[in-house]
């Protein structure tokens, strides 16, 4: 008998707080109104940041407690850990995911930490160690940091294959929340996916492989204060997060997570509703029209949706609001250019993600009503946006010698950044006219404002000018505002 989510959920939590006495806490919202430094939960210990820093009062408002455990809603899409652009394209990132956690607060360290969640994998959920490897910090010179030897001992002394324990760099095992706050190195487990039995250490941490990473033991010791500033905290503690939609994927023996009971309901609904054919599943390119990509990233983005917005996010034009509402036309757009289904149809889907959440939100019911309406008015928004857009295009052209072929950098930019127009309608619409914008041109202007906000895209090698317009727009909106604003105005003298 194959294990639910809901089993997987509840056997975590159970066990870590009945077999090792942690303290069931509630997940936090999605956001934090009080800290600016990111724009949405992503990760369980957020909600412990000030305890990690050794703040009594955060302690006592959790009664001194030295183990907890939770499923925390975590976000990511949008500041330092954004996966938007994986979605759908893998199988394994999502916007919205429940991060399965367990602390220790200055009690117990390293070896514990290894030893429980071992456990867990091997006589709890009876995994094999042969599809298993592990990893280790191997140290940074420039920020004065020793390879985490220690670590590497303790998985040996459990019984981990000397060359299953793997050595990786900051990138991969020295976990950090943001540019500042708790910090440290950390331990990594992974799990094979490919039907063969094998030894394939060079597949680890390589994007887009088969064996994924199911667990992060952060072992926070450090303060970030800036960039290349770490102080020692005063005690140590323990941050373990595994992400519960890849653990069920693994437990149901399926390599993708949309082939799990947390995702079923929602692409049955799709499918219902979608003039094309079936979900296939199909990734890369045996997705060769997109089909399989928009039905993962539609019903990705309609679980984020419904958190956010019960959390009490609305779609709107700054901020975390902004990401909101692109997630919402990513999903508006996948679903009705790409899986052929008629306007208004979000909100259809509302229902099936809170059947599918509540077990675990238990408080998500109540607000049903509110999401769909919410969700709804930001869909009719999109389509006004759409045809204001589509005006503005026409006369734009219109007003152009018809020599001309270049559409204004200006205006597209405006397009794409200010209104959210969709860069991929943009171009469709563009090429009617035999017309082309020059993307480079819209890189360059936002590479000049904001050198920071350039994301380089790990799949694809290259700049992501999609990507550099979302997060431009979304952190930079009044930036972005005044740059257009004096455009504008050049223009209009
Ligand atoms: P990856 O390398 O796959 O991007 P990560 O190293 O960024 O993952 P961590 O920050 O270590 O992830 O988070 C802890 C765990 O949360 C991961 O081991 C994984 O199981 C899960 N997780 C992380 N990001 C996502 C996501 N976007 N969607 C679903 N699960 C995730
Ligand atoms: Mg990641
Ligand atoms: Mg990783
Ligand atoms: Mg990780």
């Amino acid at each position: 008998s194959q294990h639910s989510s809901k089993d997987i959920r509840e056997l975590f939590i159970n066990y870590y707080r009945d077999k090792h006495q942690h303290t069931q806490v509630p997940s936090s919202k999605v956001f934090s109104p009080d800290d600016n430094s990111l724009l949405f939960v992503n990760a369980g210990m957020n909600q412990f940041k000030p305890v990690l820093l050794g703040n009594e009062a955060a302690y006592k408002r959790i009664n001194f407690i030295k183990r907890a455990v939770n499923s925390q809603k975590c976000i990511r899409a949008g500041g330092k850990h954004n996966d938007l652009e994986d979605v759908g394209v893998d199988v394994c990132h999502h916007t919205f995911f429940e991060m399965l956690g367990s602390w220790s607060f200055g009690d117990y360290f390293k070896k514990d930490a290894c030893k429980m969640a071992w456990s867990l994998l091997a006589d709890v959920f009876h995994l094999s160690k042969d599809k298993l490897y592990v990893t280790y910090f191997s140290g940074c010179e420039e920020i004065g940091l020793e390879a985490d030897l220690e670590t590497k001992e303790i998985w040996n002394s459990i019984g981990v294959n000397e060359d299953r324990i793997l050595p990786f760099g900051i990138k991969d095992n020295f976990w950090e929340m943001g540019d500042s706050g708790p910090c440290g190195p950390c331990t990594e487990i992974h799990y094979d996916q490919n039907p063969d039995l094998r030894y394939a250490p060079e597949e680890v941490n390589k994007p887009g492989s088969d064996v994924i990473e199911i667990w992060n033991l952060v072992f926070m010791q450090y303060n970030r204060l800036g960039k290349n500033e770490l102080i020692p905290l005063k005690k140590c503690h323990v941050d373990a997060g595994m992400g519960l939609e890849r653990i069920t994927a693994v437990l149901q023996g399926k390599v993708s997570n949309y082939d799990t009971d947390l995702f079923h309901p929602i692409i049955s609904a799709l499918e219902n509703l979608s003039k094309c054919r079936p979900y296939a599943g199909h990734v890369g390119e045996e997705d060769l029209d997109g089909t399989d990509a928009a039905y993962r990233i539609v019903s990705d983005h309609i679980r984020m949706l419904t958190i956010a917005i019960s959390d009490g996010i609305h779609p709107g034009p700054r901020g975390r609001d902004l990401i909101v509402r692109q997630v919402l036309r990513r999903a508006v757009m996948a679903g009705v250019e790409k899986l052929g289904i008629e306007n208004m149809f979000l909100h259809k889907l509302v229902p099936v993600v809170i059947e599918s959440l509540k077990p675990a939100f238990p408080d998500l019911e109540s607000s049903k009503e509110l999401i769909v309406s919410i969700i709804n008015k930001a869909e009719k928004s999109f389509y006004d946006m759409l045809a204001y857009g589509d005006k503005l295009i026409t006369k734009t052209v219109s007003s152009m010698p018809v020599s001309q072929t270049a559409f204004p950098t200006d205006v597209a930019w405006q397009l794409l950044s200010y209104y959210g127009y969709p860069q991929d309608t943009l171009m469709l619409k563009l090429k009617g006219y035999d017309m082309s914008v020059n993307m480079q041109e819209i890189l360059k202007f936002s590479k000049l404002k904001n050198p920071e906000s350039i994301h380089l895209d790990r799949q694809r090698k290259a700049f992501n000018v999609k990507s550099i317009i979302q997060i431009l727009s979304a952190e930079n909106i009044a930036k972005t505002e005044e740059i257009l604003n004096t455009k504008l105005n050049e223009n209009a003298r």
